[in-house]
């Protein structure tokens, strides 16, 4: 996942008879873990010594080959099992994985996850360990423990559900030319009905996430023309123009009608620049924004909207990522929150201001989900995972998606 979400706790139950937010997802970093050890998840079935030796690679978004050996890892540990694997590349040579329990291309049911990771925060974490039936660790949670779940589910579920699953190396920093649904649309590979996207969803517990805003990176560039700062009436400043731009950007923005609600557009300032030196006016300034939106007309209305409201040039970067809004009337979300609210008490639907792979997805217009296992410390040092968890979620999964058609 990109970064920390806000998520958003919906009223569900509302919709759902018999759905009770007993708590409302929220992290509890006192959470316990009844799933003590290594050998205790092996005992019930998941095979965390696997997950370990996965973590153990360093998979670093902008290493290849270590992506690709973290691949060939998973993808062995799936053929061994009798999945149905196959591996596509770029034209660069770096790998995305496509299982499935069934033969073919396209299946009804799709799980998204990827095995790449950023950086460590700290030595060590790439040597995953066990405390308090938690795994620490890069990838703990962000999130190859996601990913060993969806293998483990594809593996409990072989002949019995017709369920496909992508494992993408290029979720945390995008790696020009690989865009890893392209590369497998091109290859023929296409979700049909319903996507699962596993990643952290925010250190909410035991949630469905059933949105997340779309993403756009936007310029405003004010032109001047550059000279010797100590000659400002001999120059055109641009740096006042932009500043005056912000203000009035800041006073036309929608504000939030809630300000406890956040699902609405949110345009942040994020970095400027301007000239290179302290005595040098510049010919041009420029204000970045990160821009999060639920309009679905979100990257052309921001670039109107800051131009008239502006006069300076705008320029929204591409690709950008549209918002996924999934109904949560639709049948393969009830079906898969009542089956989680049969193992759990409390759960909660959500939405996140961050971005997954799901967003990548958007333009198949499928219903899609995001689930993942209780962890904390997201791109942080003591990442970390519940054993338990993981063993919950592959429990969830392999039972729902043999009765789910
Ligand atoms: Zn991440």
């Amino acid at each position: 996942m990109k970064i920390h979400p806000a998520a958003f706790v919906l009223a569900f139950s509302v919709v759902i008879a018999g759905a009770v937010n007993a708590y409302p997802g929220k992290p509890d970093p006192n959470v316990k873990s009844s799933v003590k050890s290594v050998e205790c998840a092996q005992s019930l079935g998941f095979d965390a010594k696997m997950l370990m030796g996965l973590m153990s690679i360093p998979s670093v978004s902008t290493d290849q080959d270590a992506n690709n050996r973290a691949i060939d890892y998973l993808k062995q540990w799936l053929y061994g099992r009798g999945v149905y694997t196959a591996v596509c590349s770029n034209e660069a040579g770096r790998a995305v994985l496509y299982a499935s329990t069934m033969p073919g291309k396209k299946h009804d049911i799709v799980f998204v996850t990827h095995v790449d990771v950023v950086p460590p925060s700290e030595d060590g974490q790439f040597n995953p360990y066990v405390k308090d039936g938690f795994l620490y660790g890069r990838g703990a949670c962000d999130t190859k423990g996601n990913a060993a779940v969806i293998a483990h589910v594809l593996a409990n579920l072989v002949g019995k559900a017709s369920v496909g699953a992508v494992f993408a190396t290029d979720e945390e920093a995008r790696t020009p030319g690989l865009n890893t649904p392209t590369v497998l649309l091109n290859n023929g590979y296409v979700p049909q009905k319903f996507i699962i996207v596993g990643d952290t969803n925010g250190e909410f517990q035991n949630s469905l996430t059933i949105a997340e805003k779309g993403h756009a990176h936007v310029r405003l560039i004010a032109h001047g023309r550059g000279g010797h700062s100590s000659m400002p009436w001999s120059a055109d400043n641009p740096i006042p123009k932009l500043v005056d731009a912000y203000r009035k950007i800041a006073e036309a923005f929608p504000k939030a009608e809630d300000p406890n609600n956040h699902w609405c557009d949110y345009l942040s300032p994020t970095k400027l620049s301007g000239a290179l030196a302290g005595n040098v006016i510049p010919d041009t300034a420029e204000m970045y924004f990160s821009y999060r939106f639920i309009r679905m007309d979100g990257p052309q209305w921001i670039k109107e909207f800051l131009e008239k409201t502006t006069g300076l040039e705008v320029i929204v970067r591409e690709p950008y990522r549209m918002p996924v809004i999934t109904d949560r009337n639709n049948p393969y979300v009830k079906s898969l929150y009542e089956a989680m609210c049969r193992k759990w008490d409390g759960v909660c639907i959500t939405k996140m201001s961050c971005a997954t792979d799901a967003t990548r997805y958007a333009h198949l217009n499928l219903p899609t989900v995001i689930f993942g296992a209780i962890g904390f410390g997201t791109h942080a040092k003591q990442e970390r995972v519940s054993l338990q968890s993981l063993v919950e979620y592959m429990e969830l999964f392999t039972e729902y998606l043999k009765t789910v058609k």
